[in-house]
């Protein structure tokens, strides 16, 4: 798709712009192109551009034209979905398997799930007639788009991420200004190319900002043209943009990080259970906010439950993320494999051991990599076993009973996602109505899906992505009564 260099997307054009930065193949380290590198100025010029769509192109009140461009979009991608694979593998390090599903096929294919739900959505509802305070009115509540939609997007499923965006957001009669992750330009960019090529969607409805700083993320939710910001990313970035946004009072929906919790129940399949949680933290390496990555086991089963769980993790190994069997890639930067390594340095330090893994894998000297690796004897209260690591590291933790289990899987700052596993399902069942999380899978149940919302409790976020809790992010309520 981009031999040499990707450009921006601001106001229906493609723009270069002075300055470039490179994009990295994390699974060699090579330099697989470059991407403009936009300006404070780029970035003013398509707030102008989104804010003046909005206003004048009368995308925001035209319902057929905006769902015919979002299936137009969708169609674009299915088009080149070849290329966005070898793209998502090259840029991401995103495994082929997963290019089928969540990092590619799945995403675009929801871009049809929001442009049925927005011609299906109830836009106005009426009220009927009341008379409060003696005075007889006609009462109705619309449904509105916000405006200008500011969306800062992560690395680590940028399709994925960047699609659950703009499809609700376009849907709902937003224009949108996407900054994407310094890590994954071209992903972004190639969506631009698509919308300006071979999609009908009016200049300044989508602009699509790369740079190699985050000072444009900053910008964005500074500005008071934008109404809105739905932000992907850590938990650290999600509080600093609640900071930036509040000077001017916009909405701000946060998607932020996790540290969930797979409970293995006393009469479960240890082994199965074992075998699915040692795969979820593999997947991706672990690059995943909702995968579970502390794994908690009776206590009578900890010694068979490390064993199987090492076994699994060290048999999936790490793979060429080309190879269509490859689970665990590398991961996205020497950055990111370099904070990885320093909590498995921190996890030594707090007296933990690792039953498997540890470190980088022998035979890889290209690219950033890190073994699978399970992490023993720490208890939930180490910072290893608390904090975000955003790696293929699994803690696992005895539990003394469901009472128990639900107690450390509560007791996170996060509260994201989880997993239950047990033979009584109505057990399980209940396990899992007392976690504190957006989202739980009982017995490899599988919750991602374009009309399942998707989202945070605690410090893992605030609003929903996905389904129609996740279209209505981008609504505004207006109520409106007649005298009569
Ligand atoms: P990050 O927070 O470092 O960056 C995310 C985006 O925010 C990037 O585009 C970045 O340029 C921008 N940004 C950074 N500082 C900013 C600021 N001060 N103001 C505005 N924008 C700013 O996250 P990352 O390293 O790219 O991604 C990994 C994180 O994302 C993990 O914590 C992971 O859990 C989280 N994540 C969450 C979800 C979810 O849906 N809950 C999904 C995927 C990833």
């Amino acid at each position: 798709m981009f031999n040499t260099s990707s450009p921006l997307l601001i106001d229906g054009e493609h723009l270069y712009g002075n300055r470039r930065f490179e994009t990295i193949d994390p699974a060699t380290g090579a330099v697989l192109g470059e991407a403009a590198d936009a300006a404070a100025s780029d970035l003013d010029h398509a707030i102008t551009a989104a804010h003046r769509a909005f206003e004048e192109s009368g995308w925001a009140t035209d319902l057929d034209r905006r769902t015919r461009c979002l299936r137009q979009l969708r169609e674009a991608l299915t088009r080149h979905a070849e290329e966005l694979r070898e793209l998502t593998i090259a840029e991401a390090g995103a495994p082929r398997f997963l290019t089928y599903g969540a990092q590619l096929d799945a995403p675009v294919a929801d871009l049809g799930w929001f442009a049925d739900l927005a011609q299906e959505y109830e836009w106005e509802r009426d009220l009927g007639r009341a008379a409060p305070m003696g005075m007889a009115s006609d009462r109705r509540v619309v449904r509105e788009p916000v405006g200008v939609v500011g969306a800062i997007t992560p690395w680590n499923f940028p399709h994925q991420i960047n699609l659950a965006k703009l499809g609700p957001a376009l849907a709902a009669g937003n224009t949108i200004v996407l900054k994407a992750a310094p890590d994954t330009p071209w992903c972004a960019a190639a969506l631009g190319l698509l919308i300006k090529d071979e999609t009908d969607i009016p200049p300044g409805v989508v602009n699509i900002i790369t740079g190699a700083g985050h000072a444009l993320g900053a910008q964005l939710c500074a500005d008071p043209r934008v109404g809105l910001i739905s932000f992907t990313g850590s938990t650290a970035t999600g509080r600093a943009i609640m900071r930036t946004a509040a000077e001017t009072l916009k909405k701000v929906f946060l998607e932020l990080g996790g540290k969930s919790a797979f409970i293995v129940l006393d009469d479960a399949d240890l082994k199965s259970a074992c075998s699915y949680a040692a795969f979820a933290a593999c997947t991706h390496a672990g690059q995943g906010c909702a995968i579970t990555t502390r794994l908690l086991v009776p206590r009578d089963g900890y010694a068979e439950a490390v064993q199987i769980t090492a076994h699994t993790m060290k048999k999936i190994g790490v793979g060429d993320p080309n190879d269509d069997r490859t689970v665990c890639g590398p991961v996205i930067s020497a950055g990111q494999r370099d904070r990885i390594e320093g909590y498995l340095e921190l996890a030594v330090k707090e007296g933990g051991g690792f039953a498997t893994g540890g470190g980088r894998p022998a035979g890889r000297d290209r690219g950033f990599w890190i073994e699978p690796t399970l992490i023993t004897g720490l208890a939930n209260e180490s910072r290893t076993a608390r904090e975000e690591i955003f790696g293929p590291v699994l803690v696992i933790l005895p539990h003394d009973g469901d009472d128990d289990a639900v107690r450390l899987a509560n007791d996170s700052p996060y509260g994201l996602s989880g997993a239950v596993h047990g033979g009584d399902l109505d057990r399980a069942r209940a396990v899992a109505r007392r976690l504190r999380t957006g989202t739980v899978s009982v017995n490899g149940g599988v919750w991602y899906s374009a009309d399942v919302p998707f989202g945070g409790y605690k410090q893992s976020g605030t609003g929903r992505e996905m389904g129609v809790a996740g279209f209505e992010e981008y609504l505004e309520t207006k109520s409106i009564a007649e005298g009569v």
